[in-house]
């Protein structure tokens, strides 16, 4: 783990905060809470796991299963006064209530939630909970690089990877405080010239343009580029419902071919104006593999013609849309993933403290293309993967398809789109334009 999220971990921790990890892969949340150690120590510290190996030794790790459920161990637990209770254990199966008694009671609280997309609901609980001290993170993300996100009871994004670190608080009205540690946060050394130039030379060939939308408030225009809102219909066409559940859709992309850079407008067929995806966010949606290209739960296609569509009608869901239109793309360049550029050992571990510079600020305007691709919503350019790179085949001939646009479902209008974190993608095949799919990936 780097130093800033220990910083920003560490402060949060020692004041005896709740914590909760959600994580969809185990062997990354064990390895985080290793991190932690060191707020854990000398503390007096339970820990609920169905798997009791592989945590720091300063933890007494009570194994969960059989008759033992987190609840009844959480109430025994209790009784002993611990300062810590660190949990593991499904999103269903966590006893919400009573972690929050314990984190109201002066308990620091920390949890993952094993689960993806589980987490959810598991967010939405929680933002109905009131909390005593709502300025705290309550909830982290983590992924195989550590901390992705932290954000607040309610949804609100706290700190996400790449943006500066937040300022620390002074604890109000619940638990031990204890002020924060300062903040040190030490420089990233620059990269090794000679490996700069190894790693720009291998990226050089794959430098692509990327364009980032600029966004403001909703316009009443339904024809535009936009994220969310109102958008076109085909003449006499019913607002678009799930495939599986029947429930309406809401629009989360419509890109409109004659705002768009050159580069991205030969995408359209001819003929074609809008570029158009709705997604089902119904939580009573039964989909099975709602990721896949192939599942019924959203509507992408290339709209010929179109008009404006009637007032959206209620949406159901934990979904945070917000919708915004697109009124400008921002060109900048990027690089491949580190798998798809198929980098060698020491080119990739550079490339991680490329990534530590970019997030920092510290990065000179010739590495930040260099670092890889961009995070956010974006046409064109490289994917950025939330696992390993999805490339779809084009259904009708087997072509690989070609990156279109991202949806990134960790913070902004899409907020949770498809799931609490991750990106999907729009796909086209080049040689059938008409040809587009739409897939994710989550942590
Ligand atoms: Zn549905
Ligand atoms: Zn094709």
């Amino acid at each position: 783990m780097s130093d800033p999220i220990e910083g920003v971990l560490g402060a949060a921790l020692s004041r005896g905060c709740f914590g909760l990890l959600v994580a969809g892969d185990d062997g990354a949340a064990r390895a985080l809470v290793r991190d932690l150690a060191g707020a854990l120590e000398g503390a007096h510290a339970l820990g609920f796991s169905r798997d009791p190996d592989g945590w720091p030794a300063s933890l007494r790790v009570v194994a969960l299963g059989g008759e033992v459920t987190l609840a009844q161990g959480l109430r025994a637990a209790l009784r002993q006064d611990p300062d810590w209770l660190v949990a593991e254990a499904p999103t269903a199966d966590l006893p919400l209530d009573l972690l929050v008694t314990a984190t109201q009671t002066g308990h620091g609280v920390l949890v993952r939630a094993a689960g993806c997309p589980d987490e959810r609901p598991l967010v939405e609980a929680l933002g109905e909970v009131e909390w005593a001290a709502s300025a705290f993170p309550r909830v982290v993300v983590a992924d195989a690089r550590g901390v992705a996100r932290i954000v607040a009871a309610d949804g609100a994004p706290v700190w996400t990877r790449g943006a500066p670190l937040p300022a620390p608080e002074r604890a109000t009205g619940h638990g031990r405080f204890v002020p924060p540690p300062p903040l040190v946060r030490e420089p990233t050394p620059p990269l090794d010239p000679d490996v700069l130039e190894r790693l720009r030379a291998r990226l050089a060939p794959h430098v692509r343009p990327t364009f980032v939308p600029v966004l403001a408030p909703p316009s009443d225009d339904a024809a535009r580029s936009r994220l969310g809102g109102r958008p076109l219909l085909a003449p006499g066409e019913v607002w678009p419902r799930c495939g599986d559940c029947g429930a309406p859709m809401p629009l989360a992309v419509q890109l409109a071919r004659a705002e768009l850079p050159a580069e991205a407008a030969i995408a359209f067929p001819p003929g074609a104006e809008h570029l158009q995806l709705f997604y089902c966010t119904s939580d009573a949606c039964g989909v099975t593999d709602p990721a896949s290209p192939g599942a019924r739960n959203r509507l992408l296609r290339i709209l010929d013609r179109g008009e404006p569509a009637p007032a959206p009608p209620g949406f159901s869901g934990v979904t945070r849309l917000a919708p915004q239109d697109v009124v400008g793309w921002e060109r900048r360049l990027e690089t491949p993933g580190t798998e798809d550029a198929d980098l060698p050992d020491d080119l990739r571990e550079a490339r991680w403290r490329l990534a530590d510079r970019v997030a920092n600020g510290e990065a000179t305007p010739e590495e930040v293309p260099l670092a890889g691709p961009l995070a956010g919503q974006k046409l064109l350019g490289w994917p950025m993967w939330t696992q390993a790179p999805g490339w779809e085949a084009c259904p009708r001939c087997g072509e690989r398809m070609t990156f279109v646009f991202q949806v990134d479902a960790n913070q902004g209008p899409l907020e949770m789109l498809f799931a609490a974190d991750g990106t999907g993608h729009v796909s086209q095949c080049p040689a059938h334009p008409d040809v587009v799919v739409f897939t994710w990936a989550c942590g």
